[in-house]
């Protein structure tokens, strides 16, 4: 699909049948299984300002932690004492943890729980920390482009810009790391051009995990004013990201949860996506990962609900995305 019928769809009051259609595509590559991660919020620190997030660095009335490696090793734990075989490591910016200590924490992490599957969401870092992490064991890493339109992503991440992004992402794609993108639906100043042109940067760089969520306000922030973005265009941008890269995982993000707290994770799941993740992060930790107002915390009973009514089972293997054949060797040829 190309930006114009990507622009109808976005325009279009009839969604049932893109809805249909991305069920019908997660089905045919993944089954009727969805994964389940488990992710542990380990630092809510972060050095960067972006103008939507409760964790910005000028937010000096959030009550800010940082785990030590026993504590995240201890959640970990609890993780695969759960069954689940894929560990999220996120937090914010946060430089306080060196690279030779995200090296030993992974370390220690595959040393305890063989076969477990690590995703890293630690920001933007420098590429040799990529590399290092990767060595260690790093499975995949995370790092949405929020926003494919440079001058709205340099409007809301003052200092950063889309195209370190990329080099970044390239980088670590690189690296043979599964990479997941995707961006935020609904940011102030954002058009659906805007949002046509993210999905066409999805159908480009081909993914192995895509995610979109809505923008959700939160109130310490200078976008506190702005409205929460829709649910029906989240579903839409899920939709159309899992026809254009049909084998990535794609998560019911958090925030579609949190926007629609009885239903967001089963509408989620009949959009295409095949993943969701259960929240780890040990209380009170986890009342201060505000990104957003009113965060939710999923668990399992959530997902065991969404699961029946979306007509899906719960699998709690690692779901490495399946990768084509001789992707591998068109990364190594690619800058
Ligand atoms: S979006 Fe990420 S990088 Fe930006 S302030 Fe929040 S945690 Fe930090």
């Amino acid at each position: 699909m190309e930006k114009p019928e990507l622009l109808e769809w976005l325009e279009a009051v009839e969604a049932a049948p893109l809805l249909a259609r991305a069920e019908a595509r997660v089905r045919a590559v993944f089954g009727d299984r969805i994964f389940i991660r488990g992710i542990v919020e380990f630092s809510n620190h972060c050095a960067r300002n972006c103008f939507y997030c409760g964790l910005r660095a000028g937010n000096r009335d959030l009550v800010r932690y940082r785990m030590s490696p026993d504590e995240i090793l201890e959640s970990a734990g609890r993780v695969w004492t759960a069954g689940v075989r894929t560990l999220v490591l996120q937090s914010g910016d946060d430089l306080h943890y060196s690279r030779e200590a995200i090296c030993r924490l992974l370390k220690a992490v595959k040393e305890r729980f063989p076969g477990m599957a690590v995703t890293l969401s630690l920001g933007e870092r420098d590429p040799e920390d990529y590399r290092a992490f990767r060595d260690c064991g790093a499975d995949r890493y995370l790092l949405k482009f929020e926003t494919s339109n440079p001058a709205l992503y340099r409007s809301l991440h003052p200092g950063q810009s889309l195209e370190h992004r990329f080099f970044l992402l390239k980088h670590l794609r690189r690296l043979g790391y599964q990479v997941g993108i995707g961006g935020i639906v609904g940011l102030p100043g954002q058009s659906l051009k805007d949002l046509a042109e993210d999905l066409r940067t999805v159908g480009d760089f081909q993914p192995e995990m895509v995610s979109f969520g809505p923008y959700l306000t939160h109130h310490q922030t200078p976008l506190a004013e702005a409205p929460n973005g829709s649910e029906a265009l989240t579903l839409k941008m899920m939709a159309l990201a899992r026809l254009l890269a049909g084998r990535a995982n794609m998560p019911v993000t958090t925030a579609l949860a949190t926007l629609d707290p009885s239903d967001g994770l089963t509408r989620g799941l009949r959009a295409g996506a095949n993943v969701i993740m259960v929240n780890f992060t040990p209380e009170p930790r986890r009342f201060n990962y505000t990104i957003y107002d009113h965060k939710l915390r999923v668990d399992f009973e959530q997902v065991r609900i969404a699961a029946a009514r979306a007509g899906r089972t719960v699998s709690m293997e690692r779901g490495d995305a399946p990768i084509k054949e001789g992707k591998e060797k068109e990364r190594q040829g690619e800058d």
